[in-house]
């Protein structure tokens, strides 16, 4: 089904790139999200999206555990085993590793069963048997990276959802320099690439709000690659007797995280950082994402449930949006 809107887009491309159009754009389904492309490159563009459309499947087939050939589905399905894996997979895994390690556990990839216990996507959902809940959390979930590949603990599950966005943005600047496009916007869901050098604005997506909506603008000035990611609690989750019940889980307790936080807008050097930072900045919370995000070389824009924006770092930002208001974030 996905492939064969693929072949239908690209097909409407590939006759755009006749007339040597110069803005390509291209929206598609990937990483159970959307995907949207706008890139400025004549015909190399059109090889760029191409290239940009392979690259996404094979990630798909690389990093989505409900794929059951996926690299992650068969470490999750292992039942403890080491496996062999792709020398790229062991390259990423390694950094998150060692990022989540640095994050105190607030990054924690191997929360999949627990994950799939609150089951967030479902039609009817429910809150989850706490002992069950207690149970997959005090399991041994350890990921083990070795020389005869990777295992995970047999009763947990990996599961990328928190860095698989932002490591495609960085595929894609990749893409992008080799096919030496000059312009580009990707976004996956809620990760950004903005390639060029040139000045971005790019909104920030009002907590609860409409989809498109948004209470403030960032202005992002550089060269090369620029990365952007959001994390909130809107995204996917139920409410219940006046609580959010959404899909950041904190480690600690194996339930969705009850911070005051809404959102957590993170740029940072690279894709997977932007990412991975912005989920382990909503778990940690405001006081305890400094370090992280200066170890980083990352800025943050935190939104609490009273319409407060707080920023940790140097971030370029107009609030649009007079119900949210700016406030200092204290030591
Ligand atoms: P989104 O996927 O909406 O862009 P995030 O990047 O914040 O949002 O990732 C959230 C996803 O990561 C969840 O849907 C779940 O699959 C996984 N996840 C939830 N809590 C954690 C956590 N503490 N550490 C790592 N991954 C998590
Ligand atoms: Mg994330």
């Amino acid at each position: 089904m996905r492939r064969k809107a693929w072949i239908l887009l690209l097909a409407l491309l590939l006759s755009l790139a006749a007339c040597d159009a110069p803005h390509h754009q291209w929206t598609f389904l990937a990483m159970d999200t959307v995907v949207s492309v706008d890139l400025q490159g004549g015909l190399r563009g059109v090889e760029a999206l191409e290239a940009v459309g392979e690259r996404m499947a094979v990630l798909d087939a690389q990093l989505d555990r409900f794929t059951a050939v996926s690299e992650i589905a068969r470490i999750n399905h292992a039942a403890g085993e080491a496996v062999p894996i792709s020398e790229e997979l062991r390259g990423w895994l390694t950094e998150i590793q060692a990022f989540s390690a640095a994050s105190d556990g607030a990054l924690d990839v191997t929360l999949g069963k627990l994950s799939d216990l609150w089951d967030f996507g479902a039609a009817k959902p429910k809150m989850p048997d706490p002992s069950e809940v207690q149970a997959r959390l005090q399991a041994k979930r350890g990921l083990e990276i070795t020389d005869k590949g990777v295992r995970v603990g047999a009763d947990a599950a990996l599961d990328l959802g928190a860095v698989g966005k932002g490591i495609a943005c960085d595929e894609i600047a990749r893409i992008l320099q080799e096919k030496g496009t000059k312009r580009a916007v990707v976004s996956i869901g809620g990760s950004i690439l903005l390639w060029g050098a040139d000045t971005f604005r790019v909104g920030i997506r009002t907590p609860d709000g409409a989809a498109g909506e948004s209470f403030a603008t960032l202005q992002l000035t550089g060269g090369g690659a620029q990365f952007v990611s959001t994390s909130g609690r809107y995204e996917r989750g139920f409410d219940l007797n006046g609580m959010r019940y959404h899909h950041i889980l904190d480690p600690q307790t194996g339930a969705p995280v009850q911070n005051g936080l809404v959102s957590v807008t993170v740029i940072a050097p690279t894709g997977w950082q932007a990412d991975a930072l912005s989920t382990a900045c909503f778990v940690l919370g405001i006081h305890k994402s400094r370090a992280l995000l200066s170890n980083n070389h990352a800025a943050a824009v935190f939104v609490d449930e009273q319409q407060r924006v707080f920023v940790l770092g140097e971030v370029s930002m107009d609030i649009t949006d007079a119900r949210f208001v700016r406030t200092e974030a204290t030591p």
